[in-house]
């Protein structure tokens, strides 16, 4: 995989699940150990049954040839557990299931091997991205089915049933945990170093701003070419800073939701005063009366960063914000006339420190799924290369207002009512309730 321009961003704590588009987990560093022990496990798998039932291998070399090879391979991957290269998980998992079919046309007793093949559906999970995992999930149940087909026994028939659901099994826990271990640990140990860098980065970078303002401000004007550029740099660089810094805080920090009735054409309004346009994109808005009961600030927050992303990712175009009520919720969208994405990028394009632009930091959509979800919403992304990008979200719609104006506050007969809910007011029934997000 190319690492030049538009590639994403390889770095972090796991190069490797990053390089291979993989989930990134804390197994990953332990590759080699594993990989080394799960052949271990198995060369002694397989001397174990033949000790135990030497009478139902046929043939010596049945035996002899996958313990010698899984021994080697376990021998290998330890040896080489800090410099393996990068499929060395593919090569076990087709290395393994071409040593079975091998093995067992030796054997009578092929239901010996199914710890092997229960091996594929513990491991793929937590080796590779869950459509590969799936691929190799599939192959090892047809590999398995052949290799009993071949046995020609019913038991060797029974064994496969049964291989096939604890692997299966195997693969959907595996999967599950390591999602959650994942998500959890990962954040909860960045997020918390995270918030602690961030705090301690916050003051000396206002204190260079201020600096350099200062310095700026006592030179004599014009500055010489040399010293402007070299002060653009510092300060374009200090501003970057910060909100690289911001942006991480934004996404580790717990936050509390304040949830009120809110226009959505009030929200759209302030986000795009927030991040306007650049000069050759247009906006356009297509928003109905719709209102959402939402924390405010964390939808305007949403959606600038949707339209900033946009703006990024074109250099003219049309950005179309809709809104539309559906069934208690409001589908928000945003959609770009810009380069679109392939499905590889959009697919990750929610995880946290997923980029590929070169000044990227990866977390706006992070934050952007993190504060919906918080809401009970949901996010999604639409994409075609060469035609443009869509974000659509569901977020919960405020009731419908009461039909009796609160008070006495309607207007004189033949005068319409005022409105009962001034934009962002907030009503008995819908007083604003902390959501706890931690
Ligand atoms: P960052 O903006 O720092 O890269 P984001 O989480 O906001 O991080 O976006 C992650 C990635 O998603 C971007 O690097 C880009 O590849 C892709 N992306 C997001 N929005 C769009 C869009 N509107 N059009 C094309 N690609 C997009
Ligand atoms: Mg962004």
């Amino acid at each position: 995989m190319s690492m030049g321009r538009g590639s994403p961003k390889l770095s972090g704590a796991a190069p490797l699940g990053r390089r291979l588009g993989h989930r990134v987990s804390a197994v990953a560093e332990r590759r080699g150990e594993i990989l080394a022990m799960a052949y271990g496990l198995a060369t002694l798998g397989a001397i174990g049954a033949w000790a135990a039932a030497p009478g139902q291998i046929l043939n010596v070399v049945g035996i002899a040839f996958p313990v010698a090879t899984a021994g080697l391979a376990s021998a290998l991957f330890f040896l080489f557990r800090r410099r393996l290269p990068p499929y060395a998980e593919d090569v076990a998992v087709l290395g393994s299931l071409a040593l079975l079919g091998v093995g067992i046309a030796y054997t009578a007793q092929p239901a010996l091997f199914t710890p092997y093949y229960v091996w594929v559906g513990f491991s793929a999970p937590m080796w590779f991205g869950r459509r590969r995992a799936v691929l190799y999930l599939l192959l090892t149940m047809v590999a398995c089915g052949a290799d009993m087909l071949v046995a020609g026994t019913r038991a060797a028939l029974a064994s496969w049933f049964v291989t096939s659901a604890i692997l299966v099994v195997a693969f959907l826990v595996v999967e599950f945990l390591s999602r959650r271990l994942v998500d959890h640990e990962r954040l909860a140990a960045v997020g918390e170093m995270a918030s602690a860098v961030g705090h301690e980065l916050r003051n000396p970078l206002t204190a260079i701003s201020n600096a350099l303002y200062l310095i700026r401000a006592s030179l004599p004007e014009p500055l010489d070419p040399e010293t402007e550029r070299h002060l653009r740099l510092a300060e374009r660089e200090t501003t970057r800073a910060s909100s690289i810094t911001e942006d991480v805080m934004a996404f580790v920090r717990p936050r509390v939701a304040v949830l009120a009735r809110i226009e959505v054409r009030e929200v759209v309004a302030a986000a795009l005063a927030t991040a306007p346009p650049p000069e050759a994109v247009r906006v356009e808005k297509d928003l109905s009366e719709a209102r959402l009961y939402a924390d405010r600030d964390q939808v305007v927050e949403v959606m600038t960063n949707l339209l900033s992303n946009a703006y990024e990712a074109m250099p003219s175009g049309v950005v179309t914000v809709r809104a539309r009520p559906e069934r208690g919720r409001v589908v928000l969208s945003v959609a770009d006339t810009g380069p679109g994405m392939e499905k590889a990028v959009s697919d990750r394009v929610f995880e946290p420190f997923f980029t590929t632009r070169h000044r990227g930091t990866g977390l706006g959509l992070a934050i952007v799924r993190r504060l919906v979800e918080d809401h009970g919403g949901t996010v999604e992304v639409h994409s075609t290369p060469g035609q443009g990008t869509t974000f659509v979200l569901r977020l919960p719609a405020a009731p419908a207002a009461p039909a009796v104006p609160r008070g006495a506050s309607s207007g004189p007969s033949g005068t319409p009512a005022p409105d009962p809910e001034p934009d962002g007011a907030i009503t008995p029934e819908l007083a604003p309730r902390s959501l706890d997000n931690t």
